[in-house]
């Protein structure tokens, strides 16, 4: 075998589009909730890969699904299915609401399909005219440019000419409003059942059920988009579990494939029929390498083990940035659900969550921001309870630091 280059992260200033700034560190390696870098320095993950790496690093079922699928077959396109991509299909509509599978390869292009679906399905339906699309504010669907355009952050979606239209935000929680807005006009209504990216921000329940009655009122399509809360973070399957509100559509990526990239959007047989042949597609969607993974994924999530482990790791993390809270002052609320969490920073230290993660970096340890107000934590949801207590001293010494400063 030929030698390997060097690289380094001044390797990325030079052949890197720079819409990303890494970290200084480069990871090399994991296993479970711990990363190495160049260096063999060793980190506790708390990130997680942004939600993703559901099970830690080189989860054992999931190398092997792997390893079993790379040995068979890795390709196809979508003018055959395959086992992997049926069988995943089954165990996903097994667990859910949903009766149908579209696969996707990112969170964005799974949301894409639902945006177009909640389209075509009005047209069907009810004709030309109810094309709406009610989002609300901070939500995070994507990047691509209709999905960035659904999402509640105009920043992300200034600057590259003419938007996609018939698209309008609502403050989040805010029933009044959208009963204002809502309208047979209305197509769909997407919403996070909890917002990630825009400061990890949980709908109330009395909001998640005035949403649902509202679409009922004026036939639009709900989608939850759980590409975040989803694939057992939130101590459920899916968060709308936990509600007991279920969407007409609901998208799903992140977790789902552990660190391989797939997405998904579930919906009913009778809105899956307006994607006829030929409407929408993806080369890799249903690729079965990611769908071998994203199924053992699922095998291993969707248990009572999990699931409820889940839930005793959130009560450890909670009591863990309590004790840190007590000592140093630095939070004003700890808020979100299972293992998708967020501490939110008190007002001497509004917009400072990055110099919280850089801090924690310094100390071995990785966590996430949400916004510049709160610091995220969302780790492998079958993290050990000694790695929680490393990372939780790790993090304590990083807020001493910050605080200090
Ligand atoms: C990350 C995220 C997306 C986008 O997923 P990609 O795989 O990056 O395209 C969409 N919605 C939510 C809620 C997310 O957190």
């Amino acid at each position: 075998m030929s030698e390997q280059m060097s690289v380094s992260r001044a390797t990325f200033d030079e052949v890197m589009v720079p819409n990303y700034n890494p970290a200084a560190i480069i990871p090399v390696r994991g296993q479970g909730a711990r990363v190495w870098d160049q260096e063999g320095k060793e980190y506790v993950d708390f990130a997680g890969g942004i939600a993703v790496n559901v099970l830690g690093h080189c989860h054992p079922a999931l190398v092997s699904a792997l390893k079993e699928q790379g040995e068979k077959l890795w390709h196809l396109s979508n003018t055959m299915t395959n086992e992997p991509a049926l069988r995943l299909a089954k165990k996903l509509t097994d667990a859910t609401f949903a009766e149908r599978i579209y696969y996707a390869n990112s969170g964005a292009e799974a949301n894409e399909a639902a945006f177009k679906l909640a389209r075509r399905y009005a047209l069907d339906h009810f004709g030309a005219g109810k094309d709406q699309i009610i989002s609300f504010n901070k939500s995070f669907h994507g990047r691509t440019f209709f999905t960035v355009t659904v999402g509640g952050q105009a920043a992300y979606s200034d600057g590259f000419g003419p938007k996609p239209g018939a698209i309008d935000h609502l403050d989040f929680n805010d029933l009044a409003g959208l009963e204002a807005l809502i309208s047979d006009k209305t197509c769909a209504v997407i919403m996070e059942p909890m917002q990630g990216e825009g400061g990890i921000i949980p709908a109330e329940q009395a909001f998640i059920e005035g949403v649902r009655a509202l679409c009922d009122k004026h036939n639009a399509l709900l989608v939850f988009d759980e590409v975040q809360t989803g694939m057992g973070r939130s101590g459920y399957l899916y968060a709308y579990q936990k509600y007991g509100v279920t969407p007409d559509i609901l998208t799903s990526a992140k977790s789902l494939g552990g660190g391989f990239p797939i997405g998904a959007m579930l919906t009913t047989a009778k809105i899956a029929a307006s994607l006829k042949v030929g409407t929408h597609g993806s080369t890799y969607g249903g690729n079965p390498l990611a769908c071998a993974v994203a199924e053992a994924v699922m095998d291993v999530v969707n248990t009572p083990e999990v699931l409820d482990g889940v839930k005793q790791r959130e009560a450890w993390f909670r009591e863990h940035l309590a004790a840190i809270n007590a000592k140093y002052d630095v939070f004003k609320e700890v808020r979100g659900m299972g293992m998708l969490l967020g501490a939110v920073l008190s007002d001497k230290y509004q917009g400072r969550a990055r110099d919280f993660l850089t801090a924690a970096v310094d100390e071995q340890l990785m966590v996430l921001v949400a916004g510049m107000d709160v610091v995220r934590f969302a780790p492998s949801l079958v993290i050990s309870e000694a790695d929680i207590k490393e990372g939780m001293a790790r993090f304590e010494r990083a807020v001493a630091k910050v605080a200090a400063a």
